[in-house]
């Protein structure tokens, strides 16, 4: 999806990637299907590119930093660093000022029962890297759960987090050029099932207050860093609408996929804009919207009924092999702006898709 808003602002795509038949490999201008934490690679893709990015945290940090010795990388391989290693970003937002769940790093068993004894039950307890969609991750509700979870989650060390008893999940994309100029689309509203990412709504129906903070805290977060390029910023709101940070990842979203259809410029172009160097204009939006993921066989096996659902808008990604719980294409459907519905009219919709609306 970077790759077709580059090619709409003139651009060539060169794709790097470990996968044959990558789905942005199918509308790139050229691809080299090899591994990203070997030099010799590494070194003939930069010499091929003038500016480099990546649109998922589990590349090489070390492999990045060749690159950037070679050839501009936005954002930074420090960016990525912080935002791979869930104890660097929480420091690091903490830093800022903004708060997240309250947390403890856990190396030892010892030290889980000692985080447990001071974070209280239930708590999360988490992998520090390369944990997504749930995965390394195991929720501890009474003392019982602490040996096995910390026996069966690897690599550590681990991360426990106080579980937060929150009344919606938001995000905010933010875009951050060279200059320091900044935009962001929206606030909005997730949903998930199975820990993966099954509906989002936008805008986030959110009280004025709750949505400032969080827009807020996203630009605090992209400055801090000192972002070329894209954040999401994945936020719990409280009862109380206080905004914790989750987590945040310097790439386009999947909290993101509506700004394809309901904005003048996708979460995507804003991602070429500011790594390329041009100018970003205010994410504004035309339509409310409500994008529903297709995630593994079952949901990809729908395709010929969804195709047939007037006012979706379809998107099929490509991927070679439907496993489960892997995200193979989403659809957008469109409102009114201010005519968001509620829950039921959101599932009207989406038709035989809201089945877990
Ligand atoms: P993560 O991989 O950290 O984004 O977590 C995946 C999902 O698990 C989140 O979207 C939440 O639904 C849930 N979750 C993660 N951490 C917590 C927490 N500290 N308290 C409550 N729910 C959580």
């Amino acid at each position: 999806m970077s790759a077709l808003a580059a090619a709409r602002l003139g651009y060539r795509c060169h794709i790097l990637t470990r996968e044959h038949y990558s789905p942005a490999a199918q509308v790139s201008h050229a691809v080299t299907v090899g591994d990203y934490g070997d030099p010799a690679v590494l070194r003939e893709f930069a010499a091929a590119v003038d500016v480099i990015s990546f649109e998922f945290e589990n590349v090489s940090a070390e492999g990045l930093d060749l690159l950037a010795s070679l050839k501009p990388v936005r954002p930074s391989p420090s960016v990525l660093r912080i935002s791979q290693d869930r104890i660097a970003e929480k420091t690091f937002v903490n830093g800022l000022g903004v708060a997240t769940a309250p947390w403890r790093p856990v190396t030892t068993l010892e030290e889980l029962e000692a985080a447990a004894a001071t974070l209280g039950l239930p708590a999360v307890l988490k992998t520090t890297r390369e944990g997504y969609d749930g995965k390394g991750q195991a929720m501890l509700r009474t003392p019982d759960d602490l040996a096995p979870a910390f026996e069966r989650l690897a690599p550590k060390p681990l991360i426990l987090e106080g579980f937060v008893d929150y009344a919606m999940e938001v995000s905010v994309i933010v875009g951050r050029g060279e200059d320091g100029s900044v935009s962001a689309f929206d606030t909005v509203e997730n949903r998930h099932h199975d820990h993966i990412l099954d509906l989002t709504l936008a805008p986030a129906r959110i009280a004025v207050a709750t949505d400032a903070a969080a827009q807020t805290i996203a630009r605090d977060i992209a400055a801090g860093l000192d972002l070329i390029g894209l954040l999401a910023v994945e936020m719990f709101v409280g009862n109380d609408g206080q905004v914790l940070v989750n987590e945040i990842a310097p790439r386009p979203h999947n909290s993101g996929h509506w700004t394809i259809d309901a904005c003048p410029m996708s979460q995507f172009e804003l991602h070429i804009r500011a790594i390329a160097g041009l100018p970003l204009p205010p994410a504004t939006r035309h339509a409310d919207a409500a994008m529903k993921n297709l995630v593994g066989p079952e949901e990809a096996a729908l395709w010929p009924r969804i195709l047939a659902i007037p006012d979706l808008i379809p998107h099929l990604y490509g991927k070679e092999e439907a496993r489960p719980g892997r995200k193979m294409g989403h659809v957008t459907r469109l409102f009114p702006k201010g005519a968001l519905p509620g829950d039921f009219g959101v599932a009207d919709s989406l038709g035989f898709l809201a089945r877990r609306a």
